[in-house]
């Protein structure tokens, strides 16, 4: 049973004061989740969560996970300029980038990030943009194959663009070290939205393989190993989510097995989750403004597929609550659409719901991840709002929506700017 955490009486208090569409953040459920992770870890005298700021690249969640003891993972230039305004440095900041432009490995050092090279041709790439190399740097392992678990679960590294193979591994860490680096990472992320206790032991037990390996044949100095993102939620009502604390016990298993015997006791565990630390405590809250009966029944939403991409892109099943309904029996199949000139906007197809009034608040869940994030402009769609509903009950605007003026910004010296702006201002805007 999935449960909002917001009621209808509190929507329509926001609501006089923010219209819908908005994504809302639950920061009780994010500092106690965040809490969590620490606790799970904290066998791990080094253990860090370097948040992925793509999840959810906003400064004031940011600033919370910080206060939880969290950095950031970047891969963009805009990703680590936000990480270091917000306050993090150095060591704070992980650069997990692929295909890297040469001004964000610039930036990057420039701010003392851990960079994590995504492929053995960066080496050069990466002395010829900033000379010297520092002294720590990270690789990314892919192993190539499939990965698969015992729950049927699989992904394919071998198809998948990022990483290095093993022999490169070697290699790379020989040159770099030739180079003078004194102290390496490892990085794999080898299987998406993995909601299975298994996947990050597992991970573990291979990466740990491999740094023993490295240590040994060519006496690198492994300081961290970085298990990266991939763990879970449950986006079904049914499904069982993931239990941390297990997964860090699991975890904690194969490094004393593997590691310690071999006198590595004191590497350092970092992940880089983004979906596992956001996902659940974010939700789209949106309002039936229609609804159309053609051979199908549809329900049309003040939101579209440009507030959340995930059921357009990938027929994610994102579940929904209809708020003051919570007990109302399921007794409607309906179609939840967006607007957009695509006939992919739907936020859940044959879905049974409670019956929906027009003015009846949706709220979709799990958001918190992946959502706001992987916004655009398609149809000239405008960006929402974003809110965070404080342990205090109080709700606050973090990220105020978007306004046409703000979407015409960039044309600014055409004429067509100037009648936009006076059409703007006509209609106060
Ligand atoms: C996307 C990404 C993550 C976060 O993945 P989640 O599945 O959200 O936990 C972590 N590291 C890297 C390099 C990524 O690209």
């Amino acid at each position: 049973m999935k449960k909002a955490f917001v009621t209808k009486q509190q929507i329509e208090e926001i609501t006089k004061k923010y219209p819908t569409p908005f994504h809302i953040y639950d920061e009780k459920g994010i500092v106690e989740n965040a809490r969590a992770v620490y606790k799970a870890f904290s066998w791990n005298k080094g253990f860090r969560e370097y948040f992925a700021v793509k999840a959810t690249p906003n400064p004031v969640i940011m600033q919370l996970l910080m206060k939880e003891g969290c950095g950031f993972d970047c891969s963009s230039i805009t990703e680590l300029m936000l990480s270091k305004a917000v306050g993090a440095s150095g060591s704070q900041i992980m650069f997990s980038s692929n295909d890297t432009p040469a001004e964000e490995y610039q930036y990057a050092q420039e701010i003392g990030a851990t960079i994590n090279l995504d492929d053995i041709t960066h080496i050069e790439f990466l002395e010829e943009t900033i000379g010297e190399l520092p002294e720590t740097i990270s690789c990314r392992f892919n192993p190539g194959g499939l990965f698969k678990m015992s729950n049927g679960i699989m992904d394919n590294p071998g198809d998948s663009k990022y990483g290095m193979t093993q022999g490169q591994m070697f290699d790379a860490y020989r040159m770099l070290m030739k180079k003078g680096v004194k102290h390496f990472g490892i990085h794999a992320f080898l299987a998406s939205n993995t909601v299975t206790n298994e996947y990050y032991p597992m991970l573990a037990g291979q990466l740990f393989e491999l740094a023993v390996r490295l240590h040994k044949e060519t006496g690198a100095d492994i300081r961290f190993i970085n298990l990266s993102g991939g763990v879970g939620i449950p986006y079904q009502p049914d499904q069982e989510g993931n239990d941390i604390a297990a997964i860090g016990e699991g975890v904690r298993k194969q490094y004393e097995k593997i590691l310690t015997p071999e006198g590595m006791g004191d590497v350092a565990i970092y992940t880089e989750m983004g979906r596992f630390m956001l996902g659940p405590y974010g939700a789209l809250v949106t309002k039936a403004i229609h609804e159309k009966h053609i051979y199908k029944e549809y329900i049309g939403v003040d939101a579209c597929a440009v507030n959340l991409m995930r059921p357009a892109m990938y027929g994610a099943y994102h579940h929904i609550t209809v708020l003051g309904k919570e007990n109302a029996p399921c007794d409607h199949v309906y179609d939840v659409t967006g607007s957009l000139c695509e006939n992919n906007d739907k936020f859940a197809i044959d879905r049974k719901l409670p019956r929906i009034e027009m003015g009846d608040y949706l709220f979709i869940h799990d958001t918190g991840a992946h959502g706001f994030s992987m916004g655009y402009n398609y149809n000239g769609k405008l960006w929402s709002a974003e809110l965070l509903l404080r342990k205090n009950g109080e709700t606050e605007l973090i990220r105020r929506a978007e306004t046409p003026r703000d979407y015409f910004a960039t044309f600014d010296c055409l004429p067509v700017y100037q009648k936009l702006d006076q059409i703007m201002k006509e209609r106060n805007m």
